[in-house]
């Protein structure tokens, strides 16, 4: 279990005021904070062990090749993952979904393949495939939503066939905290020969996630929002399918040999990973991970949703706030989007801002989704490992606060 008490002496960020008020820190789905754990490992690299990587034959070059290759190592036991070399470092989940898409889906869909998302997706896991479908000729088809905020799995066994040549799906909605059955729709788009793309920006910071059970053959996820820095993210994939995957940058570090009008690639992950590598972010990320695996992502996950179950309940005191996502815990993270009629997000946002409370308010990176909502934002509060129900009551009374400032109460 997760005492959150101990765990806030490690980020020395949430011992700010903000307008006079304890900051209260409830945006982690954007970005979390950071341990001293990382932030040490970031400045102990740059300050005693710093040289480029895979370069050098001298001593320096040949720490950060090892500590860069270590972290490799850290995030492939995290994800239990049949080997380091299923570990691509890129610069985000969002560089890792544009090198799956891509590396993949440029190189291997034709006219009339399709490739099957959901409403709910972050604009990380469309915009790529409208690039990929503009110059393929594939076509893209999506997966609604039911009426509580779930994939509406009628409309999978409606829409796949062999035309689907690639899911992309993600495991945990920004917005709505949805968690879809992934394993599950994983199987059945094995069944018409598609290939699992898995967006893991919003699952892996909060659940345990076993690529070996998880049914997807690529997953991606971003160092920032799992207490690393920023700059790092990681594209797992299946060993077979990344030897099979074209690079989609070409440069330094990533080839086996150049000659006038043709080159060579490097083997996996290396020929994914062209120029000077984010390496001290990847190690400080090793570092996030250690501390993420100190905890337990069991344990992560339970917090989260003790935290998101309490807030839940809290939130349904305030009359006219509407909850948009699953109000069963089971199959949801801690990321709340609320909606009060008559307030505006953003003014919601600022006036929780008064009181030291950070939300964050907006379409949140997926308008196809707030279309599909009928609303043009939302404000959203979300959880992670330092936060504690005393705070789920302050963002509930700095509501009631802007409830009372707009006439409503
Ligand atoms: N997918 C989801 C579900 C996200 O929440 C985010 C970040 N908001 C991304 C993708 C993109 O992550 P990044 O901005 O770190 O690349």
């Amino acid at each position: 279990m997760i005492d959150p008490s101990c765990i806030r002496a490690d980020f020395p960020i949430l011992d700010r005021q903000i307008n006079g008020r304890p900051l209260v820190f409830l945006d982690s789905a954007a970005s979390s904070q950071k341990p001293v754990q990382v932030l040490d490992a970031l400045t102990r690299i740059y300050r005693d062990s710093y040289a480029n990587v895979h370069r050098g034959a001298y001593t320096l070059s040949q720490e950060s090749t090892e500590a860069y290759e270590e972290a490799r190592r850290k995030v492939a036991r995290f994800l239990n993952a049949g080997t380091d070399e299923e570990i691509v470092f890129t610069r985000s989940a969002t560089a890792a979904m544009n090198l799956f898409a891509y590396g993949w889906g440029l190189n291997t869909l034709k006219p009339g393949d399709r490739v099957m998302t959901s409403v709910m997706e972050h604009h990380a896991n469309i915009v790529p495939w409208h690039i990929v479908a503009r110059h393929t000729g594939a076509e893209l088809v999506y997966l609604d939503l039911t009426d509580d905020f779930r994939i509406d799995l009628d409309s999978l066994g409606d829409r796949l066939d062999e035309r689907v040549k690639i899911v992309a799906l993600s495991g945990m909605s920004n917005v709505l905290g949805t968690m879809p059955p992934i394993g599950a729709i994983a199987s059945v788009a094995h069944e018409v020969g598609a290939v699992v793309l898995v967006d893991g920006a919003q699952l892996v910071p909060h659940s345990p996630v076993d690529v070996r059970t998880l049914g997807a053959d690529f997953l991606a996820f971003s160092g920032h929002k799992m207490l690393g820095p920023t700059g790092i993210g990681v594209l797992w994939g299946r060993r077979e399918l990344l030897e099979e995957m074209e690079p989609a940058e070409g440069g330094g570090e990533m080839i086996r040999d150049v000659r006038l009008f043709e080159s060579t690639w490097a083997p996996v992950p290396h020929k994914f990973e062209a120029g000077t590598p984010p390496f001290v972010e990847a190690i400080a990320l090793g570092a996030a991970v250690d501390y993420l695996s100190e905890l337990g992502m069991g344990n992560v996950l339970e917090h989260d949703r003790r935290l998101t179950a309490y807030a839940l309940k809290r939130l349904a005191e305030i009359p006219d706030l509407s909850i948009q996502g699953p109000s069963d815990i089971t199959d949801r993270g801690g990321t709340i989007s609320f909606h009060i009629p008559g307030i505006h997000a953003h003014d919601i946002a600022t006036i929780l801002d008064e009181q030291g409370v950070a939300v964050r308010a907006g379409h949140h990176c997926a308008k196809p989704l707030m279309r599909h909502l009928g609303l043009t934002a939302t404000a959203r509060a979300s959880f992670y490992v330092y936060n504690v129900e005393q705070e789920v009551d302050a963002l509930v009374e700095a509501l009631a606060e802007a409830r009372r400032l707009f006439g409503l109460s």
